[in-house]
């Protein structure tokens, strides 16, 4: 497999442009802008797939020219989103430079593989979006789809995961989800779509910043020459100006490694003391299990339900309390618990669904 951009050293991938072509004047308007920035990719959504009907689909192929525009104008290479054989077949016959799958596609199986068949001998980077839900192998699975397809040059895109409820993300990036694929497939590069993720201008730089702290190698971003105009994801889109300014030159590119002696003596201290730390939490979960398997053998005697919500939200005050005094996040650690108590009641149900269990 090879790199589906490649980098000298630490630089990073840039994939730029507005969520959708509007027009020929939007196109070469933000190229124009975007020419000193000098992106690996310019980036447009031809077919927009949208939540709900009634909102603007985007201008499919009649917008293909407007992206051939650009690369004759400007060199530039562009990519779009494909997500039928049609759309592979319109966009590699009109020229365009890489594709990408959206997350509404990399979610079925089905649409996956009838693109690798449309892919199949066929040379161009593809760039593949986590799946709506977290799900590690949906998103795994994917990329084996369109690599079994002969696709050498493959990155993954990450664009966080929807959910219900309320959160300062569009996407939430469940970080956890793109780190473990970066430990399962080392090869594929992965890029952060800031503007997905975070869904308003306001946040977009300090996701780049965790991306790249966390080593991705590269961000897309949705710039558009005019956000407040623009025909889809207006409150997340910034001008290549603002692209600029607030977010990429107050970025902190950090290495991966250090050879410094003391530093590493340093570091490798600290790293022991977390790997008991580590250690005394698990084994501390193994004794909140017991306890909770005690409490199951109580409750069965008395014919007691396993779930008490009033005991639940005790806890629960309890320990966010704790947690706010010890600066801790409330997210973190209400999650924390949640997990926590969601493996007591399997302890608990364990103990008590026991079959042929003397009477205790
Ligand atoms: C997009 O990139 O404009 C898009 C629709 O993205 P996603 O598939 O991440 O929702
Ligand atoms: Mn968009």
């Amino acid at each position: 497999m090879n790199a589906a951009v490649d980098k000298e050293g630490s630089a990073k991938i840039m994939i730029l442009g507005p969520c959708s072509a509007e027009s020929e004047q939007q196109m070469m308007e933000v190229a124009s802008q975007l020419k000193a920035l000098n992106p690996d990719y310019i980036r447009a959504g031809l077919w927009k797939p949208r939540t709900r009907p009634g909102s603007f689909e985007g201008f499919g192929m009649s917008a293909i020219p407007w992206l051939n525009a650009i690369q004759q104008e400007f060199g530039f290479k562009v990519c779009t989103e494909v997500a039928n054989s049609q759309h592979v077949e319109l966009a590699l016959n009109a020229g365009l430079d890489a594709l990408w799958i959206g997350a509404r596609t990399s979610v079925n199986p089905f649409y996956v593989e009838e693109i690798a068949s449309a892919l199949r001998g066929v040379d161009i980077p593809v760039f593949i979006k986590n799946p709506m839900n977290p799900d590690l192998h949906l998103w795994q699975g994917a990329i084996e789809r369109i690599l079994n397809a002969g696709i050498q040059k493959i990155a993954a895109i990450h664009r966080g995961f929807s959910f219900y409820g309320n959160s300062i993300y569009r996407n939430v990036p469940r970080w956890q989800i793109p780190i473990e694929l970066m430990r399962r497939m080392p090869g594929i590069q992965m890029i952060a779509d800031i503007s997905h993720i975070g869904g308003h201008t306001g946040i977009l730089r300090e996701i780049a910043q965790i991306a790249f702290d966390l080593n991705y190698d590269g961000i897309m971003a949705e710039v558009h020459p005019d956000p407040a105009k623009a025909l889809s994801d207006a409150e997340q889109q910034v001008t290549p100006h603002f692209f600029k300014e607030q977010i990429l030159d107050k970025l902190i590119l950090r290495k991966g490694f250090s050879n410094d002696e003391l530093y590493n003596q340093r570091v490798n201290h600290i790293r022991n003391e977390i790997d008991e730390v580590d250690l005394k939490i698990v084994r501390l979960l193994a004794q909140r299990m017991l306890l909770a398997e005690d409490i199951g053998a109580q409750k069965k005697r008395q014919g007691v339900s396993i779930f008490q919500p009033e005991r639940w939200d005790q806890i629960v005050s309890r320990l966010l309390e704790e947690a706010k005094s010890l600066n801790l996040s409330e997210e973190f650690i209400f999650s924390l618990i949640e997990a926590i108590h969601i493996e007591s009641i399997l302890h608990q149900s364990h103990r008590m669904n026991r079959a042929n269990e003397l009477p205790e």
